[in-house]
């Protein structure tokens, strides 16, 4: 299963849940491996997520969640 950035961003509350399954997180883990962007983009919400200590109620700032989407190209 292929899948594409914007699929990608849809499936990232789900993986950062770790609700998805098999093939959608084999899925999400190849296209991080050949998309530089969509990795960049887990490296910021990973590290928001740390520092708001909590695990899968994740607020962003607007001026962050608006710059993630511009990198994974929704806007
Ligand atoms: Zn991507």
């Amino acid at each position: 299963m292929k899948i594409q950035c914007d699929q990608l961003a849809s499936l990232l509350p789900e993986f950062f849940d770790g609700t998805l399954s098999t093939d959608q997180t084999d899925a999400a883990l190849d296209h991080f491996a050949t998309c530089e962007s969509c990795r960049l983009t887990v490296d910021e919400l990973e590290g928001v997520r740390t520092l708001a200590g909590e695990y899968g109620r994740l607020e962003l700032p607007s001026d962050a969640k608006d710059r993630i989407r511009r990198s994974i190209g929704l806007d």
